[in-house]
């Protein structure tokens, strides 16, 4: 069986959970740890059985509960490259290093951790993470609490164990296939995701600020579609934002709005997902039911019980499991 479960959507926090076979990943841990296990014990998830965080882009409402997330749970995170460093200079002050600086200081903290669980190797108690594997994959990690909390401390970009794939370039996590595209948005290097296991075919396309064509040709074949329908443009004008954000939303690089959207389903969209979920609605540029109404007049025809449900993904709660 494949589920997928929307834990949060919105400017203010964004991840879901997908399940096919025996393999759950997180897609983006943009809330506290504690508030995302919060909901997806509420949806009927467990926290401990997720193998892998896979990330979209660096922007705070998709990274912010990352760091806690992977280690309170030893599994590995998965970037392109570009995002994993964006992030990291998100978290290091010093940001006027070189990419050869950053290396280099990669490899003597990656050293001094290592002489310090050389050192105390074998005096720590059993650490209650299991799985748990530094950068250096020392398999005594795993036995020693104190140097991981240490290096924590230290270092606020550790995490247990980091993946780098590329857009474009298809890879696998457990029974998931996932196709990294690349999306127009202001981050170093943001992707859509699709995820596919057991035939069955999930998108996510949100943060992006038009639909380019690589992404309408990823798009298709799907039996879910997560699509970002995140401002209603009257709104966005007249709202509260100052004008430069609002220039940042409507840009090519910004966010979908509810008519770019309806266009990409009218005019693009194959027609074939169970599921269309809006997601990103904006709290202050958007109303869940002009969303919908736009989605709904732009897929007249094609919505039955068996395909296009409309559904809009929340800020403040969980969305139910979608399930095949
Ligand atoms: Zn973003
Ligand atoms: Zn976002």
């Amino acid at each position: 069986m494949v589920r997928f479960t929307v834990l949060a959507s919105g400017s203010k926090g964004n991840s879901a959970v997908v399940v096919g076979g025996r393999t759950r990943i997180l897609v983006d841990a943009g809330l506290s740890c504690r508030e995302l296990f919060r909901r997806m014990r509420l949806a009927g998830e467990d926290p401990a059985t997720l193998d892998a965080i896979v990330v979209t882009h660096e922007h705070q409402d998709h990274v912010n509960g990352l760091a806690v997330t992977a280690r309170k749970l030893g599994i590995p995170v998965y970037f392109t490259e570009g995002t994993h460093r964006a992030w990291m200079r998100w978290l290091t002050p010093r940001r006027q290093m070189t990419y050869a600086q950053w290396l280099e200081q990669c490899r003597k903290q990656a050293a001094a951790r290592q002489a310090e669980m050389d050192a105390e190797d074998g005096e720590g108690e059993p650490d209650e993470g299991d799985g748990v594997a530094g950068p250096s994959g020392s398999a005594t990690v795993a036995e020693v609490a104190e140097p991981i909390h240490d290096s924590q401390v230290k270092d606020p970009t550790w995490l247990p164990a980091v993946e780098y794939f590329r857009a474009g370039e298809p890879f696998r996590i457990g029974d998931f296939s996932i196709h990294p595209f690349t999306i127009p948005h202001d981050a170093a290097d943001p992707v859509g995701f699709v995820l596919e296991a057991e035939g069955v075919r999930l998108g996510v396309a949100t943060d992006l600020g038009y639909v380019p064509p690589n992404v309408k040709a990823q798009l298709k074949g799907l039996d879910l579609l997560l699509l970002e329908s995140n401002h209603d443009l009257e709104m966005l004008r007249d709202g509260p934002y100052p004008w430069s954000v609002k220039q940042r939303v409507l840009s090519r690089v910004g966010h979908l709005s509810n008519d770019a959207a309806a266009e990409f389903l009218e005019k693009e969209y194959d027609g074939r997902a169970a599921y269309v979920i809006l997601a990103h609605l904006s709290e202050s540029n958007n109303l869940p039911e002009l969303a919908r109404v736009a989605a709904e007049r732009a897929l007249q025809g094609r919505m039955s019980l068996l395909a296009n449900q409309v559904l809009l993904a929340e800020q403040h709660q969980p969305l139910s499991s979608v399930c095949f």
